[in-house]
C-alpha cells in the first residue's frame, strides 16, 4: 500500500484564528510556491480545497487540477461539523464541491471536513456526504491524542455501511499503533517536529505491511516568515505552536516524496474492495 499525501489548501489566519477574517494575499502564494515544489520531486497529491480560498484564488485551483492533483473539497468557510446542524453541514458541502466543479470542469468526490472535525457528535455528516454524490471521506483522525478524533474508529480505509442505505469508503490519516496506542504520525505538527529518520521509520511501519499510510500538511506549514506578515494579534502561544519547525519542514517533505511515491486518495478509494463498517452512533 502506498503513501497518499494530502494538502489542506487554506489560509493558516482565517482557518485556525477566526473564520471570519479575509483571506490573506501570501495564503495564494504559499499554494503557488508548494505546487512548484510537487512538481520539481514530480509527484501528485490530492487537494482539499477550502470554498473561500478557490473564490480569492481560482487560478491556483485551475493549475491544481491543470496539473494533474486530485481536486477535493475542504467545505466552504472551515466551521467545525460538529458546530453546524446537518442543514448547514448540507449547504456548506454542497456550494463548495458546485464551485470546484465550475471551475474545474470535473466531478469533485472527496471530502475532509475542517480540523478533522467529524467525530462521535457529529457521524451524522458521513450520510449527508453520501447524498451529495462523494464518493469517499477523508475526515476521520483514529488517533487516540487527537484533538478531534474518533480514537476506535478503523485505522486503514474501509467502505462504510450508512443508516441511510448509502455508503462511502473513509480514508483516514495515518496512526502508528505502538504498544496499544495509536500514535498521530500522519503529518502537520508531527511532521514540523519529528526528526526525519522517524518520520520515515513511521510510513515504513504501514507501507511494509501493506497499510496506506494518509499524510496531510497544509501551503501555511511551509513559510516559517508568516507570522511577520500576519496583520492581526496572534498571541505568542499560539505562534509557537503554529510555527515551530516550519523552517525546516519543505526538506522533510521533499525527502518523503522522493522515498515514497505517492499516490491520490481517489484512486486509493476506490482502488481495493475495501472491509464493510458499519459506524456505531
Ligand atoms: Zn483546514
Amino acid at each position: 500500500m502506498p503513501l497518499v499525501c494530502t494538502i489542506d489548501v487554506e489560509d493558516w489566519a482565517q482557518s485556525t484564528l477566526d473564520t471570519d477574517l479575509p483571506i490573506l494575499e501570501h495564503a495564494g502564494r504559499n499554494m503557488e510556491h508548494l505546487l512548484d515544489v510537487l512538481a520539481e520531486e514530480k509527484a501528485k497529491a490530492t487537494c482539499f480545497i477550502l470554498g473561500k480560498f478557490a473564490e480569492k484564488f481560482p487560478g491556483t485551483v485551475k493549475r491544481i487540477a491543470a496539473e494533474g492533483h486530485e481536486v477535493a473539497s475542504h467545505g466552504f468557510g472551515h466551521v467545525d461539523v460538529f458546530r453546524l446542524s446537518p442543514a448547514e453541514f448540507r449547504e456548506d458541502v454542497r456550494r463548495s464541491k458546485a464551485q470546484l466543479e465550475a471551475m474545474t470542469g470535473m466531478p469533485v468526490k472527496g471530502y475532509r471536513a475542517p480540523d478533522f472535525s467529524i467525530v462521535k457528535a457529529s457521524l451524522w455528516a458521513l450520510d449527508i456526504l453520501a447524498e451529495e454524490g462523494f464518493v469517499y471521506d477523508a475526515s476521520v483522525n483514529p488517533a487516540g491524542l487527537a484533538r478531534f478524533g474518533v480514537p476506535d474508529w478503523p485505522a486503514q480505509p474501509v467502505r462504510l455501511a450508512l443508516a441511510s442505505g448509502r455508503s462511502l469508503v473513509e480514508v483516514p490519516v495515518a496512526t502508528l499503533p505502538v504498544l496499544g496506542r495509536r500514535l498521530p504520525v500522519a503529518g502537520g505538527g508531527y511532521h514540523r517536529l519529528l526528526p526525519w529518520p522517524l518520520i520515515r521509520y513511521a510510513i515504513n511501519q504501514l507501507v511494509l505491511r501493506n497499510q496506506a499510510f494518509v499524510a496531510y500538511c497544509h501551503p501555511y506549514e511551509f513559510d516559517p516568515d508568516e507570522f511577520s506578515r500576519v496583520p492581526f494579534v496572534t498571541p505568542l502561544k499560539m505562534r509557537l505552536h503554529q510555527g515551530l519547525g516550519r523552517r525546516g519542514f519543505e526538506t522533510k517533505f521533499r525527502k518523503m516524496l522522493r522515498g515514497f511515491k505517492p499516490v491520490l486518495a481517489l484512486s486509493l478509494a476506490e482502488g481495493t474492495n475495501w472491509p464493510s463498517h458499519t459506524p456505531a452512533f
